[in-house]
């Protein structure tokens, strides 16, 4: 048998070939022409040695019809230059039940914080005083606002929290030491540890107390002329149980005051409401830390306040000033697209109730049991009406991002019963908008916790499309 690669036509032969014409009107010859010789060469290295046989360049069976043929072509370039037009970054719809999911880029935005991205993207006011006409400060669009809600002397905001707390550091501590409970050593997502944030910041960690157990007097005992600082850092992914003390916050404020030093708070989370409002375990308010006597708190935009990746840093002016002079202030600085988001988010916070019914953080986790088992019903009677196995089970749903370890939020799931779950769970991830789902015991899990409502069409529509598929 002859050489099955003598079959590929010549490039300029597809590029003039009726098949391809719409497809080199849209993408350009240059770019049809580049993928044409891509897809050729793949084919010729498969075919290579192997007479008669098959190719598949991305997947496909091409058998020798195919090779030859200009409509397979026109397909197999349609599909390349899809792909690769696609957007790396995008949206996804997460039925993963895990709020705050780390990997789906945490907080969903509130539709007002998107309308004031949108707002910002173009020319905007970062730092232009439209009053005067004049240089305004970027810091300008957030402090009141902080001040209002938090009831801080004064705020700042950076690109994230890990950047908050370095500033913190650097700028009240540097070259100096700062004592720490050996119960707060932490690491928060994998590249934050407390120790070399520290290190990283220039301040001397003097770790005082045991990881279960710390008391006044140890903080007490370790207070010196090279103490600049104390650093109590919020367990937010992990508890200690059992045998175990803590020194209030309170307490150690007011040592600080005594020794005359600051008492740094991290607080990571960032709850601006109390959470047991929500059906939440407490969690320390930015309000609460101040009114303990924190004289800088750093908290994250992007967890349980529900709005874009920041940090936040609260409290007395005349440290906030000193942070701001930091060179590193500017380094670690916010774009207008966040500031935008973020100022939109705090003004939600005026009213706490429609903060609740418009941030969607909030919203998700407020959700109630009965209300969620209600869109689980409904969505696994869709997909059954459609031919899927599916139905409404109980599931636990998660606060997610480093916040509430251990909580469990009671909801109810659909769970899918496919031959091949993975496979199923696999393909979703592949669709468009890619769906994020969970698989436990076999069975794939939709959890309408933090699926949006506007989601559900586009979500059935793709598992009955798959399921079908699978079965095939
Ligand atoms: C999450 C967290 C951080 C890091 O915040 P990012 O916004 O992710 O940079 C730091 N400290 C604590 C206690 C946290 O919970």
């Amino acid at each position: 048998m002859s050489d099955p690669r003598r079959a590929i036509p010549a490039v300029e032969a597809l590029l003039e070939a009726t098949a391809l014409a719409p497809l080199v009107e849209r993408a350009g010859r240059e770019r049809v022409t580049a993928v044409l010789r891509e897809i050729q060469a793949e084919l010729r290295e498969r075919l290579a040695g192997r007479a008669g046989g098959e190719a598949s360049p991305g997947g496909r069976r091409a058998d020798a019809r195919h090779i030859a043929d200009p409509a397979w072509y026109a397909e197999e370039t349609e599909r390349r230059i899809e792909r690769a037009d696609r957007p790396s970054l995008r949206r996804v719809i997460n039925a993963t039940g895990v709020v705050l999911h780390t990997n789906l880029g945490r907080a969903p935005l509130a539709e007002a914080a998107l309308q004031a991205v949108a707002g910002a993207a173009g020319y905007a006011s970062l730092e232009y005083d439209l009053e005067g006409g004049s240089r305004g400060s970027r810091h300008g669009h957030y402090a009141g606002l902080l001040r209002e809600l938090t009831g801080a002397g004064d705020a700042l905001v950076v690109n994230n929290n890990a950047a908050a707390v370095v500033l913190a550091l650097n700028t009240l501590a540097a070259g100096r030491s700062a004592v720490i409970s050996r119960g707060e050593l932490v690491e928060i997502g994998g590249s934050f540890r407390v120790p070399e944030i520290m290190a990283r910041s220039g301040v001397r960690m003097h770790e005082v107390g045991a990881t279960n157990r710390t008391h006044l007097a140890d903080y007490r005992d370790a207070l010196g002329p090279d103490v600049a600082v104390i650093l109590k850092v919020h367990r937010s992914n992990f508890r200690v149980e059992g045998f175990t003390a803590e020194v209030p916050a309170r307490q150690l404020a007011e040592l600080a005051d005594e020794a005359g030093i600051p008492l740094l708070h991290d607080l990571g989370s960032g709850a601006l409401l109390d959470m047991t409002e929500l059906g939440l375990p407490p969690e320390p308010t930015a309000a609460s830390v101040l009114e303990d006597g924190a004289a800088v708190a750093t908290l994250s935009g992007d967890k349980l306040m529900g709005g874009p990746q920041a940090g936040i840093l609260l409290g007395r002016p005349a440290l906030l000033r000193r942070m701001r002079a930091n060179p590193l202030c500017r380094a670690l600085r916010p774009d207008k697209l966040t500031l935008a988001a973020l100022e939109a988010t705090l003004r939600l916070y005026r009213d706490p109730a429609r903060a609740v019914r418009e941030i969607p953080t909030l919203r998700m986790l407020a959700a109630s049991p009965d209300e969620l088992a209600g869109r689980a019903r409904a969505l696994a009677d869709r997909l059954e009406a459609a031919g899927v196995t599916a139905a409404a089970v109980a599931a636990d749903s998660k606060v997610g991002g480093g916040a509430y370890p251990g909580a469990v939020l009671p909801s109810t799931a659909v769970a899918i019963d496919a031959p091949r779950v993975q496979d199923l769970a696999r393909r979703l991830r592949l669709e468009d908008p890619p769906v994020i789902a969970r698989v436990r015991e076999d069975r794939l899990l939709l959890d309408p916790r933090t699926i949006a409502p506007a989601e559900e069409d586009a979500l059935v529509s793709a598992v009955v499309r798959l399921f079908g598929e699978a079965d095939e």
